[in-house]
């Protein structure tokens, strides 16, 4: 497919970032690329356009970029999924392992209801903790979780084992062993 060979030739890969040994994929590029944001959304438009979707969840932050803007092609709100503290409201929280230590994510708890069709989306899949604890967080609202969407997965990492395994369908758009 070759909007996905352009888009993936957007991204920057930066060795050694944040630590010896680990290739980062930023992103920045890609936002910064008009081409590549519009055939990103094109792809997200086609795949979940008839998915008959009602909110888009995205994942602070670069989640959330991708979010508002499929959620402006799909008629859809946008819902978010915050670090801990950032949330004025009564919140689910989900605590999640990182490689050092721990997170939460936060979503309102009146945010999402069960008659919500949620996607969720972020950036990049890695180990794929961000995202099932996502996933979670708006499961607990008794949405439907349709899908989790990532413009990038690594696929040398088992993230998208663990997020179907929690029962939630993956997609990505570009990957990288
Ligand atoms: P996971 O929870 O291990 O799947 O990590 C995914 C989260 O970490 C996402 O929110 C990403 O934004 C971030 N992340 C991890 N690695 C990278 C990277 O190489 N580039 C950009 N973001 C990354």
């Amino acid at each position: 497919e070759p909007r996905i060979a352009y888009i993936r030739d957007t991204v920057t890969s930066i060795q050694d970032y944040p630590k010896p040994g680990i290739i980062f994929r930023d992103i920045t590029s890609t936002l910064a690329d008009a081409k590549a944001l519009h055939l990103i959304l094109d792809l997200l438009t086609e795949r979940y356009q008839d998915k008959g979707l009602t909110q888009i969840a995205g994942i602070e932050a670069r989640g959330f970029i991708f979010a508002a803007a499929l959620a402006d092609r799909l008629n859809c709100g946008v819902t978010l999924v915050r670090k801990q503290g950032k949330l004025p409201r009564a919140v689910h929280s989900q605590a999640y392992s990182l490689e050092y230590g721990n997170d939460t994510l936060e979503l309102h708890k009146d945010a999402l209801s069960s008659t919500d069709k949620v996607l969720l989306v972020d950036d990049l899949l890695a180990t794929g903790g961000t995202m099932c604890a996502a996933a979670e967080l708006v499961q607990r609202t008794q949405a439907e979780v349709i899908e989790a969407a990532f413009l990038i997965e690594l696929t040398g990492l088992p993230g998208r084992q663990r997020i179907e395994q929690s029962g939630v369908p993956c997609y990505a758009i570009c990957a990288y062993d």
